[in-house]
């Protein structure tokens, strides 16, 4: 008989209803591969929202895990640990940052980096006391703390969670003269995705963050740059600021930094902006800890040495060519940069739910986003057969 109906009658009678998963009970993963309770394989086509860019239990960085782990897990930072400058080392050769600030999730870089350019604001730039300005844009997604869906423009994340932290003007998303009109001396930081990823995987007009990062510079703002889905090969380069040529300030990594394995983030600086906190000032139990940061450091090695970023951006441009051929009239657009894939359905498709559905029962996982897009982030080690494979289940499930 299957345990399945079970475990998920447990999970609603027992769990908060914070998330309405599809029905499929997950057991083993291998690469680009999930197994369920009853054995049915799935290509995951969400890599746990591009936590698993590395594919599922990489044998190297579990191994570095089981190694770690078998000597020392955590410190604290009240002491130093032997892996804590070996990851700071290894992330700032690979990204250029000059300082790097380690903490668990992504939420938590993303609080820490609003904290360091307010402080740097007061500090640095002059701005009175309690009037900083971040400028944030419409549609953003930076996480669920208190602080960030204060500024979320979703009323599902911010309804009745209120009072909320003011200084968080918001401006349309890939609109480089209304971020201008909306900068005052009071601003300290403009903080953006490089591509809005659960608002359906949108990408600004060419030219934008260039921009963006000109007007920064002008009138002396941090360009903060939330990586955290975008970064780490997802979208066919390291981090996705290189399509445009540019270079944050600060720029905010997680996600795919724990190789799918264990949460590590990063704020990453190269202007002075970390510079401003002294001891006591922030800081996190579980930041830096040994653990992850040898975990991170093999997820940053694989990352590289096994070519995943170019992968990356060779089977996205298959995947992507392939969707586009998909004919019928259901599908509206297909975007995309990399493997970081969306596909919007005309709202007669009826929701993207269902469509999401017929491909499980094809070995597909792919989860909707905003009613009507279909959001597709397979792990970057897909190879061009498995793209072709889910191609023909998309096809077959949207191409009528
Ligand atoms: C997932 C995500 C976050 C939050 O990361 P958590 O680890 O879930 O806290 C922040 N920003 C972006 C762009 C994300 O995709």
């Amino acid at each position: 008989m299957s345990v399945l109906p079970g475990l998920i009658r447990t999970e609603q009678e027992l769990g908060a209803q914070n998330y309405k998963p599809l029905d499929v009970v997950l057991t083993r993963g291998q690469g680009v591969w999930v197994w369920d309770v009853e054995g049915r394989r799935y290509l995951d086509c969400l890599s746990a929202y591009s936590a698993v860019n590395q594919g599922h239990c990489h044998p190297r960085i579990l191994a570095a895990m089981v190694e770690q782990a078998g000597r020392l897990t955590l410190t604290s930072r009240a002491f130093r640990n032997d892996q804590l400058a070996l990851f700071y080392e290894e992330i700032a050769a690979l990204t250029g940052a000059h300082k790097v600030l380690p903490m668990n999730s992504g939420a938590e870089a993303v609080e820490t980096a609003l904290k360091c350019v307010r402080k740097w604001g007061y500090a640095v730039k002059g701005v009175p006391e309690g009037r900083a300005e971040i400028i944030v844009c419409d549609g953003n997604f930076h996480g669920r703390t208190l602080g960030i869906v204060g500024f979320s423009t979703d009323p599902e994340a911010r309804g009745q969670f209120g009072p909320f932290a003011p200084g968080f003007p918001v401006v349309p998303f890939g609109d480089a003269a209304a971020l201008e009109a909306a900068i005052t001396p009071h601003t300290v930081a403009v903080l953006a995705e490089p591509i809005q990823g659960e608002a359906g995987v949108i990408i600004p007009p060419a030219g934008y963050f260039r921009r963006v990062r000109e007007l920064c510079t002008r009138h002396d703002v941090v360009l903060v740059l939330d990586e955290i889905q975008t970064g780490l090969g997802r979208t066919g380069r390291l981090l996705a600021e290189e399509h445009e040529g540019i270079e944050a300030d600060v720029t905010l990594v997680g996600k795919a930094l724990s190789g799918g394995f264990y949460p590590v983030s990063a704020v990453l600086s190269n202007s002075d902006v970390l510079g401003v906190l002294r001891p006591g000032q922030h800081g996190s139990t579980f930041g830096g800890n040994p653990l992850a940061c040898a975990v991170a450091r093999m997820a940053l090695r694989v990352l590289m040495e096994e070519g995943m970023v170019g992968n990356a951006a060779a089977q996205g441009a298959h995947f992507r060519a392939g969707l586009e051929g998909i004919g019928g009239g259901l599908i509206r657009a297909v975007r995309g940069r990399g493997l970081m894939l969306a596909v919007e359905l005309h709202p007669e498709a009826g929701g993207a739910r269902r469509y999401c559905e017929a491909l499980r029962e094809r070995g597909i996982l792919a989860k909707d986003t905003h009613d009507h897009t279909i959001r597709i982030a397979p792990p970057l080690v897909i190879t061009r057969g498995e793209v072709e494979w889910a191609v023909e289940q998309f096809e077959a499930v949207l191409g009528h």
